[in-house]
Parts: C-alpha cells; sequence; structure tokens
C-alpha cells in the first residue's frame, strides 16, 4: 500500500534570491521576468527560494540590479563523498520514486582533455604569419573527396576534370550550429540558427523536429534530420536542404531515444512533426531502419535516391567505446561525413544517469575514429565532424589538429543567445525564451538579435582561428588539418597520449 508523503518536501533550495529592498523600486520586472513563479509580489517583492534554478533572467533585467542569486550554502553540509548533488538526487527520488531528468551537458569535473592540449607556435627559422596583414584562409569543404583527381582535353584542346566530386558543402568557417529540434528549442531560435548560417556561409541542423516552411528561405544552409522518430520527414524536407544527416545517436544520451512531452506540441510543432497535437513525441532508442551495417548503406543510398544524389549524406553517432570501428563501418557504407558526439554534448531533455555516465570525451574518439580512417586509407571517403562540448575556438583549433573537417556548436550558441546553462530545458519554462514554446516566453528572443549575437560569435571565432594559424605559421585552415605534430599533451598520460597520438610537452619534432 502507498504510503502518503508529508506535502512539505524535504528537499532544500539551491539558491537564495537576494532583493536589496532599499534599492527596489518596486516596478515588478523581475516578477514578470521569473518563468519559475519565483517572485511574488505581495506588499513587496517576495522570492519562493525554492522554485529558483538560477537562470539569472530577473537579476539581468532589474533595473536598480537589487537582486542577487547566490548558492544557498547550508543547504547541504560540504562532504566530498555525499555531494550535494548526490544527496539532492536521492531526496528527489525519495519523494518522486523517478529517474532524474535534466537539460545540457555533463557537468562533473571529468579531466577535459582539451584543456590539456597545447598548440605549438613559430619562432626563429620558421615565421609566424600576421593574419592583419596576410590572407588566412578559413574555407572548408564537406563531402566524400577521391584519393587522386583525373583530367582530360575536352573539344577545344582544354584541360578539364574528369573526376566526378562527390556533392560538396563549401563552409566559410568550420563551425556549424549543432542538431537542436524544433520542439526542444523555439521557433525563434531556429529562425536566429538558419539566418545566422546564411550570413556566416555555415550550416544549421534542424535536429529530429522537422523543418518549419518559414525556414525554407534558408534551406541551403540547413542539414535535416533522418532520426529514430522520423518526424517531419517527407519529400519536400529532404529537398530543402544542404545535407541530409541520419541520426543514429547523441553524445549525451548515447542508445537511448527522445521525448518531447504532448504539452510542447502546439498546433506549429504538429504541423513540422507530423504528429497529433498534444500527443508525446516518442523517438525509438534503436533506430529502427537500422540493425546492421548493411541497413545503414541501404538507407544512406535511400537518401542519395531520393535526393538526386546532389546531397551529402551524414550519419550522427555519439562516441562510444569502439567508435573507430562503427565509423569505419559506416564510412564503408556510403556516408559521405560522419558526425561523432562527445559524453559532454548537450541536450534539452535526458535521465541524469545516462548523460553523465555514458560515452566517451570526444578527443579520444575523434583521434581514434581519424587514425583507423588513415589506416585502412579510406579517410578521404568521408569528412568528419567533431561535436561534443565545443566551447571556444581553441577546442576548434584543437580538433582539427586531431583529424576534424569541422566542429559543432550547441551550447555554446545557446549561451551566446542568453542561456544562463541552469539545466531546466526539460520543464519548457526557459526564461531566455530558449528552451520553451510557451508563446510568452519564445516573445523574449527576437531573431534578428538572435542571429547577430550568433554572427557576432563566429565573427570573433574566425579571427581567433586565424590568429591561431598566423602563430602556426600557415595560412589556411586545411594545414592544420589532422597536423598532430603541431599540439602537445601538458598533463596527460601515457595511454591517451598514444590514442591521440600527440606527444608530451617538451620533446621536440
Ligand atoms: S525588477 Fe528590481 S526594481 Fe523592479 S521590482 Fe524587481 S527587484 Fe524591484
Ligand atoms: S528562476 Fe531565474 S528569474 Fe526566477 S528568481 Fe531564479 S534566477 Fe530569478
Amino acid at each position: 500500500m502507498a504510503v502518503e508523503l508529508s506535502p512539505v518536501s524535504q528537499i532544500p533550495a539551491e539558491f537564495r534570491v537576494k532583493v536589496d529592498h532599499d534599492r527596489c523600486r518596486r516596478c515588478k520586472r523581475c516578477v514578470l521576468n521569473c518563468s519559475f513563479s519565483a517572485i511574488e509580489f505581495k506588499d513587496k517583492v517576495t522570492p519562493d527560494h525554492r522554485k529558483c534554478v538560477a537562470c539569472h533572467r530577473c537579476a539581468t533585467f532589474c533595473p536598480e540590479s537589487a537582486i542577487t542569486i547566490e548558492e544557498n550554502p547550508m543547504a547541504y553540509k560540504d562532504n566530498a563523498n555525499w555531494t550535494a548533488r548526490i544527496r539532492q538526487n536521492t531526496l528527489k527520488q525519495a519523494e518522486t520514486g523517478g529517474i532524474i531528468l535534466t537539460g545540457m551537458g555533463n557537468p562533473k569535473p571529468y579531466p577535459i582533455i582539451w584543456d590539456h592540449l597545447v598548440i605549438d607556435a613559430c619562432q626563429v627559422t620558421n615565421p609566424s604569419i600576421d593574419p592583419l596583414r596576410e590572407p588566412m584562409e578559413l574555407r572548408t569543404y564537406l563531402g566524400s573527396k577521391p584519393n587522386y583527381l583525373e583530367f582530360e582535353n575536352d573539344e577545344n584542346g582544354k584541360i578539364k576534370l574528369k573526376t566526378q566530386l562527390a556533392p560538396q558543402i563549401k563552409l566559410d568557417i568550420p563551425v556549424i550550429f549543432a542538431a537542436m529540434s524544433y520542439g526542444a528549442v523555439s521557433h525563434n531560435v531556429h529562425k536566429s540558427l538558419a539566418i545566422a548560417a546564411n550570413k556566416m556561409g555555415t550550416l544549421m541542423n534542424t535536429g529530429e523536429g522537422g523543418l518549419h516552411e518559414d525556414l525554407y528561405p534558408y534551406s541551403g544552409r540547413i542539414i535535416v534530420q533522418v532520426a529514430s522518430g522520423r518526424f517531419g520527414v517527407h519529400n519536400q524536407y529532404l529537398a530543402n536542404s544542404a545535407a541530409v544527416e541520419i541520426k543514429i545517436g547523441q553524445g549525451a544520451k548515447p542508445g537511448i531515444g527522445g521525448h518531447l512531452p504532448g504539452e510542447k506540441v502546439g498546433q506549429e510543432i504538429s504541423k513540422t512533426r507530423m504528429i497529433p497535437v498534444g500527443t508525446d513525441a516518442l523517438s525509438p532508442a534503436p533506430h529502427h531502419d537500422i540493425y546492421s551495417i548493411e541497413d545503414l548503406s541501404q538507407l544512406i543510398y535511400a537518401i542519395k535516391e531520393a535526393t538526386d544524389y546532389k546531397k551529402p549524406v551524414s550519419v550522427k553517432i555519439a562516441a562510444v567505446h569502439n567508435v573507430a570501428a562503427i565509423a569505419s563501418g559506416i564510412v564503408r557504407a556510403g556516408a559521405d561525413i560522419v558526425t561523432i558526439d562527445g559524453f559532454r554534448g548537450g541536450t534539452g531533455a535526458t535521465p541524469a544517469i545516462i548523460r553523465d555516465n555514458v560515452g566517451i570525451p570526444i578527443e579520444l574518439a575523434l583521434a581514434a575514429v581519424d587514425q583507423r580512417l588513415r589506416d585502412e586509407g579510406i579517410r578521404n571517403q568521408a569528412s568528419l565532424i567533431c561535436a561534443g562540448s565545443i566551447r571556444e575556438a581553441a577546442d576548434v583549433a584543437k580538433a582539427i589538429a586531431l583529424g576534424a573537417d569541422a566542429c559543432v556548436i550547441g551550447t555554446a550558441a545557446l549561451v551566446s543567445l542568453g542561456c544562463r546553462v541552469c539545466q531546466k530545458c526539460y520543464t519548457g519554462n526557459c526564461a531566455w525564451g530558449i528552451a520553451t514554446q510557451r508563446p510568452e516566453l519564445t516573445r523574449r528572443l527576437n531573431p534578428d538579435v538572435g542571429s547577430q549575437r550568433l554572427c557576432n560569435l563566429l565573427t570573433a571565432w574566425g579571427h581567433e582561428l586565424q590568429e591561431v594559424l598566423g602563430s602556426l605559421g600557415v595560412n589556411s585552415i586545411e594545414s592544420l588539418r589532422g597536423s598532430r605534430e603541431r599540439l602537445r599533451g601538458v598533463g596527460l598520460d601515457k595511454e591517451t597520449l598514444d590514442i591521440l597520438g600527440v606527444k608530451p610537452a617538451g620533446v621536440g619534432m
């Protein structure tokens, strides 16, 4: 027999909302901005600390800077083993009996290998290049490349290319916006990403939620996904794309499917995803079209057939222990692009146990895949895209030196749009209008402003990448690709360095 629990939760407030009532001019902007109903106005501004998720929306928009949000120091007494997170989760499960859901990427303090890699620089005998004076090429092409080119003479005796190239996508900067579905994020986020991708000569990715008709004008810069739920997939969807991506796995939740709760499925999402209003969108954990590499090959060629062999087909997998062998199979199955998503990748909603404990770091997966494809002589047959917590331009440069053709950013893009990484995306109450479908919240993100912020971010990263290239004495991103000799490891053990194919710092060429 179920025992009724006390209506008062034992879970302490994680944060404290402090209001300086002397400064407060009682404009109530904080009350309107808090989408978690953590602030009320009685005779004065009155916080309910337990509801606060530290999204900082109230503090940002308080005209008097009268609000501060602090961690509640007395919530859990310090204990290095029984951490606050473990105890909070234990209390939540004792009260609900459910799995712990979460959003965004894995916050656990696993070593971040990017931060243990340093980049070489030119000195006396090898001159550096000044990117302010010399052209620096960030352009890259995604798609299958031949190992060699054949030429022939045309009827006028001029030399022309005989080799038929597989479809290629030109990127002006090797940074792509990650797959985030319409449903997980708002329409205005999708629009911001599409406009910015178009302006910056890069790509956005629909995720598995289909493509809203409003975004068809930007289709030349959109990767459309065919995921296990096949939401919103139809001929026109495939046609309105720069590339098609078969999603098998996601870094934040390898081996599990997706779930968009019915309350988020309004009219527009229902039309775009082709599911009834108010129904849960459940993507199965296994991709039911694919149970073998042969099945994958059939699906790749079915998509190529449906798109007249004019679009590259990408396959996205999560980084797992045997990722190199899996990637090799994917390339042999005919994929033009392989996207590998590491265990720090972001998500809108997933069980915390999966996000925080399943999968492997992207740095190791990328190095292992690039090396295996080189060893097998098939590296040129597919481009490699690296995803899973690419946080800054330095991560991009290091990923390219480890073998990536381009990187994907999700959380960095959302942070540039205002996300405070409060990790409550799964509630659908995002105060910044990002991970929500509530119309009064989605209006908070203006797509023109959002796209400009994204363009600024990529422009800044582009300049930084050019600075790095200049310091290396090379003038194109192509010259950095797979150049592991330009990296050195600091504080990494021998096994890790061996997998990375990188020498320790202090060792010369
Ligand atoms: S937004 Fe600032 S000034 Fe306005 S009511 Fe809230 S605390 Fe007071
Ligand atoms: S949830 Fe966000 S808006 Fe609400 S009180 Fe906390 S920080 Fe402020």
